[in-house]
């Protein structure tokens, strides 16, 4: 059994190979790099320089770069496609996975698609056309055009030459789908299905009538939780009139979740678009200063609020000490909530569970974890500082900063969902420093009230 090759694993096979390579020894090269699987043919090509790309570019067929272009990060592609001739490029996209090279031309220039479609096979250059239209973040921009359909009044011996001969072009063979004569979606079959029945059956008494399907325009993300939900390998995808147009396969979902995610993740951090590793210092700095900016006039809000309570403070200065951790507690608390809240709305569990009840929950929590950090906070300043109503004072604070912060941490995704915001942009630090104006308020408030028992 191969093992997963690390990075270092890759270059001591760069070395043996490259000698191949620049030797001219195309044979030998192939046999070598293509022995590879095409994710790790991917990982070396890339680290290569562009005179080095370039050879391999001729040592390779279209088909055998284009398994190599599949594996390659779609912000990098436009790149290679660049350096390869207009001729070749065409081939190789022309020979991908149809959803794949309709990825990929969506990163390239619109006259370099135009060029590559004019120079491609005819029928490679329908079929990609035909997904180039498809809305971003669709199930049609994510589909593929490669599957294999059936008749529901052939017979399984018949279904079975029909699906060798398609097999080596599609995109899976484990289900095959059945159409009737007006091309609507009537079954389906897996291969263990088709596998275990007899030859002279039809294939309708043997396809489960009950497809479960998406519509063409459903947003991906619903795609991808449907696949979860079911557990199927591919979903077919149909057009208004149930017409079969293509499927989509699990690798794709998982590519899909991992987009969603890091894009949620980016937008809880306050950062519109992950930086790339490659992405330059200027770039990077431009995608994370907007909110930066925003918070720190939020940040000087609460500086403005503290200075409000100057008096207090010049009269127990002692209580500057505390700031930190109430704000700090308030924050942590909150970021808590929030995680919560987000993962209930995207995983639509708080629409099952009712939002009353879940803010409910939040607030018992809240309530739990105030009153036992509160009592802790208490005892320690009590014992610190030797001032029961200090330790009380910072104690309640704890109890009450943390109760509010919760509820704030939870309510706050789910108003922005209800107002039809994504909630992932209520992002950590936005809750982070409005719980620091909610706690700054409760702990001088009650100082401030409460000073005669602390001046002694
Ligand atoms: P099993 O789970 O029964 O062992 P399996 O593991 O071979 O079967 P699965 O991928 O779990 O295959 O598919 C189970 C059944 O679901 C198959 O009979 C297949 O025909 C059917 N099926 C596949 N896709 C769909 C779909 N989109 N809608 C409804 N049924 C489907
Ligand atoms: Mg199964």
């Amino acid at each position: 059994m191969e093992q997963r090759l690390d990075e270092h694993e890759r270059e001591e096979y760069w070395e043996k190979v490259q000698d191949a390579l620049f030797n001219a020894q195309i044979d030998q090269f192939r046999a070598e790099f293509l022995e590879l699987h095409p994710y790790d043919q991917a990982k070396i090509f890339e680290t290569q320089p562009e005179e080095v790309r370039k050879q391999i570019y001729t040592y390779l067929s279209p088909e055998e770069i284009a398994e190599v272009m599949e594996n390659i990060d779609i912000d990098d592609v436009e790149l290679f496609f660049s350096e390869m001739s207009s001729d070749f490029a065409a081939k190789v996209l022309a020979e991908m996975a149809t959803d794949d090279a309709v990825d990929i031309m969506n990163e390239l220039d619109k006259n370099k698609v135009a060029s590559f479609l004019t120079i491609m096979e005819k029928e490679s250059a329908e079929e990609i056309k035909e997904l180039l239209h498809y809305e971003e973040k669709t199930a049609g921009s994510i589909m593929t055009t490669e599957f294999v359909v059936l008749n529901a009044n052939q017979t399984i011996k018949e279904a079975m030459r029909h699906l060798r001969k398609e097999a080596p072009d599609a995109e899976t063979i484990y289900y095959t789908y059945v159409i009737d004569n007006d091309k609507r979606l009537v079954g389906v079959l897996s291969l263990r299905d088709l596998i275990i029945a007899e030859g002279d059956w039809l294939v309708s008494d043997v396809m489960s009538e009950r497809v479960v399907s998406v519509q063409v325009g459903e947003d991906q993300e619903d795609v991808a939780q449907m696949v979860r939900d079911y557990d199927f390998l591919a979903l077919p995808v149909l057009d208004f009139q149930n017409h079969l147009l293509g499927i989509i396969t699990v690798d794709d979902i998982m590519d899909v979740m991992e987009e969603e995610a890091s894009d949620d993740y980016s937008k809880l951090a306050g950062i519109s678009d992950v930086d790339g590793p490659d992405d330059n210092v200027l770039n990077s700095a431009k995608k994370r200063l907007p909110w930066l900016v925003i918070l720190l006039f939020l940040g000087m809000l609460t500086a403005s609020l503290i200075g409000r309570f100057e008096e207090t403070l010049d009269k127990v200065a002692i209580l500057a000490v505390f700031i930190p951790l109430i704000a700090g507690m308030a924050g942590n608390t909150g970021t808590q909530a929030l995680a919560v809240a987000v993962r209930g709305i995207a995983t639509g569990e708080f629409e099952k569970q009712g939002k009353l009840k879940t803010i409910l929950r939040e607030a018992g929590t809240g309530l739990i974890i105030g009153i036992c950090c509160g009592v802790l906070t208490t005892l320690v300043v009590y014992v610190w500082q030797g001032d029961i109503f200090l330790g009380l004072l910072v104690g309640i604070s704890i109890m009450a900063t943390l109760f509010v912060a919760t509820i704030a941490g939870s309510l706050v995704p789910i108003i922005m969902h209800k107002l039809n915001i994504d909630p992932a942009v209520a992002s950590g630090p936005f809750i982070t420093t409005i719980n620091d104006i909610i706690s700054i308020l409760i702990y001088f408030g009650m100082a401030t009230a409460f000073m005669n028992l602390l001046l002694h």
